[in-house]
């Protein structure tokens, strides 16, 4: 079935705070009520975001064309595919991870006779900050791992996409429990205004300098945070590999949603025995991707983030190669290739977020000096055909995840982790990750009445002499 709602790219009117503090007070009530812990109720607002997505593919596709001209093909795999598999997984695995788990390592009398366990608490009310780029899938996928766990969820989407926004709000109160699943709009404004209530967990998707803010909120109320950052994902293109396949790949994720995706590479290291053909065929398959004739590519969400990456390539020191011309009326940048980058040029002072590929000429040992000289990264690419240059980079780097020989893989595999370290976040999520991260595990130890009798040297005065009183 596919939904008739409507999408629509109008503003409208943000949440008011006194509406954002009723919405918040109104999950507070549920979820002292105890209906979020049922496993049958998850399960039907698992199945309900399930049908929320499946139903209307089209509009969300639409959505994210009016916001960001980006193709269909893109939305359904970025947004749709990945997410409806992360609420699969969820509604899959629900009764297992919301089960107790035994503790093996309790001794004999604990395990059998006290009967140690971990019980699966969902930890509250929690709130949701969503992020722009792919805005549907960072809303909605954590909101879907609270509710897994039992909790209630405030959900805040990005402001930017607008009909993305405008469509997430009204799909959220068409399928959703209002009683628990609540979904509230605004900008930085209205975003510090939520961020002064008592939510029992936060989880921000967005910029570094947003996760402080919301890490320093969260700090109030002792509430403890997922943050799902960004940063630079470097690539490491060692000399064992084709140079053909790798910037074939490379070309493509920064193709993708024009290079605004968090695990998308933002510069790449080539090893000098290879780099010029590397660079011929990463400006060949950037040029292609970008389309014959008529320049393809998804558009830059607004002026701001458009005029500094074409800051960005009229200041670097490097070479430029770039196939098209870019469309200042509609924010549509043409993917550009930059060559001969030294590490000091200022393109790489920060995550570039845009079709913009930096190329530097090094060996994986100076590679990795380098990215051992900036934050770690959420994502890291090694493109290399030798298990020890593999080893090597994973022995001496850090980063959220990391794919070889390819792109963004570690992101959408199923059972896998998803988060940053250092700068990039802190936490994970997706699978079970995510069931674990809107969870605290309580510790129950149960002791019968009856051991009191073997346990009578624990009472003082303590008789250290005779230890077997
Ligand atoms: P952002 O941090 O500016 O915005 C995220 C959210 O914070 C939005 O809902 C926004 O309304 C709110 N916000 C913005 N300014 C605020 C302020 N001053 N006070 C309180 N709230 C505020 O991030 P963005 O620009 O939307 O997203 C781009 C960044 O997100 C990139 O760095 C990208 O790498 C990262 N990202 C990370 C992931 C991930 O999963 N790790 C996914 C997508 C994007």
């Amino acid at each position: 079935q596919t939904s008739t709602i409507t999408v629509s790219s109008a503003a409208r009117p943000y949440t008011t705070a006194e509406q954002a503090a009723e919405a918040h007070d109104r999950l507070v009530k549920t979820f002292a009520s105890g209906k979020t812990k049922s496993l049958r109720w998850r399960k039907w607002q698992l199945k309900q975001f399930w049908w929320m997505v499946t139903d209307n593919e089209d509009a969300i596709c639409r959505a994210l064309a009016a916001d960001l001209g980006r193709p269909d093909m893109e939305t359904l795999v970025v947004e749709c595919t990945v997410m409806k598999q992360l609420i699969l997984d969820q509604i899959e695995h629900l009764e297992e991870w919301a089960a107790d788990d035994p503790i093996p390592e309790a001794d004999f009398i604990f395990r059998t006779i006290g009967k140690a366990r971990i019980r699966k608490e969902p930890r509250g009310v929690a709130l949701v900050l969503g992020a722009w780029n792919t805005p549907v899938l960072v809303t909605f996928a954590p909101a879907v791992a609270a509710v897994a766990a039992g909790c209630c969820v405030l959900m805040k989407p990005s402001e930017l996409p607008v009909a993305s926004q405008n469509l997430m709000a009204d799909l959220v109160k068409s399928y959703l429990d209002p009683e628990a699943i609540q979904l509230v709009t605004g900008g930085a404004a209205e975003t510090s205004e939520l961020l002064e209530l008592k939510f029992d967990h936060i989880f921000h998707t967005g910029s570094v300098k947003v996760g402080k803010i919301v890490l320093t909120a969260a700090a109030k109320h002792m509430a403890p945070v997922v943050l799902e950052l960004g940063g630079q994902g470097p690539a490491i293109v060692t000399g064992s590999v084709d140079p053909n396949i790798a910037a074939k790949r490379i070309a493509w994720a920064k193709y993708m949603n024009a290079g605004q995706i968090c695990t998308c590479v933002n510069h790449v290291f080539v090893d000098p025995s290879i780099h010029d053909q590397f660079v011929e065929r990463l400006v060949y398959w950037t040029a292609k991707f970008a389309g014959e004739g008529d320049l393809q590519v998804s558009n830059i969400i607004n002026k701001a983030n458009y005029n500094r990456l074409s800051g960005l390539l009229a200041n670097t020191k490097g070479k430029v190669h770039q196939s098209h011309k870019s469309n200042e009326a509609t924010n549509t940048f043409a993917p550009a290739v930059v060559s001969d980058v030294k590490p000091q040029d200022a393109l790489l002072n920060d995550e570039i977020f845009g079709p913009i590929c930096p190329v530097i000429k090094a060996t994986y040992r100076e590679a990795v000096e380098d990215i051992n000289s900036r934050p770690n990264p959420l994502a890291a690419y090694i493109f290399s055909n030798d298990r020890s240059e593999i080893n090597y980079i994973l022995d001496n780097t850090l980063s959220g995840g990391v794919t070889v020989n390819d792109l963004m893989m570690h992101g959408i595999l199923p059972g896998t982790p998803f988060g940053g370290v250092g700068e990039s976040g802190m936490g994970a999520y997706h699978g079970k990750y995510g069931f674990l991260a809107f969870t605290h595990l309580r510790a129950v130890v149960e002791i019968p009445f009856w051991l009191d009798s073997l346990m009578a040297w624990r009472y003082p005065p303590y008789d250290i002499k005779n230890k077997s009183n």
